[in-house]
């Protein structure tokens, strides 16, 4: 057995992000807010190319205060993703909302704009859909957009694991009314934990800004008039960010080459690698297998092989309309299909650290081409 352990996906930093915390140590702006938060969401603006954005301790509060901005009622239904991370639908619950699940496809793992269809037929009122890009792979945001503006409803993308991928052109979290990213430790690049909203309504980013940090009323005195949370990114975590930043380019390289070296690795294994559409470019954020039916090697066989080994390996996010606290939601899919539950069964997260070297994903795949 290997003495250091090969890592789904872990933080990797580079030294710049020293800079930023430096200069904030330095002007004493460790907190509250500061040069290194509004600068971080300028370049993250300047980046994804969209109008504005709140940093915030989490891409869970953003699609909170997102959830907010839409106006969210109790009880009322929002049309959600299904094969995602809890995160991307946990806030609809703290509003008092109820989630619709809404499968997958196929072609991109991500939300079916026909299933969509369906949930609107059954949900004619809903007004809010919370659309993710799973892996890093975009989901279908053009037809997912054009059926929510068709039922004039408001489109929250999760960008979480799809910063710096690119759907016909266009940049991921920039397709919602509202979007949201992620700079948890696992993900592309990291602040070890924080979010952003993303936004081309100024107001409405204002507004996001103003609950963050406690709702506090213009008033010389501690004010409320509405109900605020501590939402806001410290000063200290966007430097790590801005340090990041600038190497994102070179961490969406090197997942694209890990991809494409199991990918040609594996092409006579009765498998497939998670899939894009032919108009969109992934950030590759993990490498997943999809092991073909009846395939008589299971996934979590060769996760225990790989774990032996003392390399790391994941399931596919279990379905949202499996999950044991959403039993009582509905879950909208095509007659006689359900992609979600069968990405989950066949399907295998491969380790994606852009910090392995050639020599170990050799390793990973000599191990799994054994097993066939
Ligand atoms: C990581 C993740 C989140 C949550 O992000 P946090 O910053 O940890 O709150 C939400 N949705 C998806 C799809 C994620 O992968």
């Amino acid at each position: 057995m290997r003495k250091k352990r090969i890592l789904l996906s872990s933080p990797t930093m580079h030294g710049e992000e020293m800079k930023y915390i430096q200069e904030a140590f330095d002007t004493n702006w460790i907190a509250p807010l500061g040069k290194n938060v509004d600068s971080f969401e300028q370049e993250i603006c300047d980046y994804i190319g969209c109008g504005h954005a709140a940093a915030l301790s989490s891409c869970t509060a953003a699609l909170h205060l997102a959830l907010k901005l839409c106006g969210l009622r109790r009880g009322e239904p929002v049309l959600c993703s299904d094969l995602t991370f809890s995160g991307s639908v946990n806030p609809v619950s703290y509003e008092g909302g109820r989630q619709v699940f809404v499968d997958s496809e196929y072609e991109t793992w991500n939300m079916d704009p026909r299933a969509l269809d369906l949930a609107f037929e059954k949900y004619p009122q809903a007004r809010i859909v919370i659309a993710v890009n799973l892996y890093g792979t975009p989901a279908k945001l053009d037809e997912i957009r054009a059926i929510c503006d068709r039922r004039h409803a408001i489109l929250i993308e999760d960008a979480a694991e799809s910063l710096s991928a690119v759907c016909r052109g266009r940049q991921t979290g920039t397709f919602g009314t509202y979007n949201a990213l992620s700079f948890n430790g696992n993900k592309i690049i990291t602040t070890s934990g924080g979010g952003m909203l993303l936004s081309d309504d100024e107001a409405a980013v204002k507004k996001a800004r103003f609950w963050a940090t406690q709702s506090k009323d213009p008033a010389p005195w501690y004010q409320h008039s509405e109900i605020g949370y501590n939402y806001r990114m410290s000063n200290i975590v966007a430097g790590i960010g801005r340090g990041q930043l600038v190497h994102l380019d070179e961490h969406r390289a090197l997942k694209k080459k890990i991809y494409e070296r199991y990918r040609s690795a594996f092409a006579d294994l009765p498998l497939q690698m998670n899939p894009h559409t032919a108009d969109s470019e992934p950030n590759y954020w993990l490498s997943c297998i999809l092991l073909d039916r009846g395939c008589p090697v299971r996934p979590l066989d060769i996760m225990a092989r790989l774990n032996e080994e003392n390399i790391d390996s994941r399931p596919i996010w279990k379905p949202m309309h499996m999950q044991p606290v959403f039993a009582d939601c509905d879950y909208i899919t095509l007659p006689g299909v359900n992609v979600g539950e069968d990405v989950f069964a066949r399907g295998l997260c491969l380790p994606s650290d852009i910090k392995m070297t050639p020599e170990e994903q050799d390793e990973v795949i000599e191990i799994i081409k054994a097993m066939f």
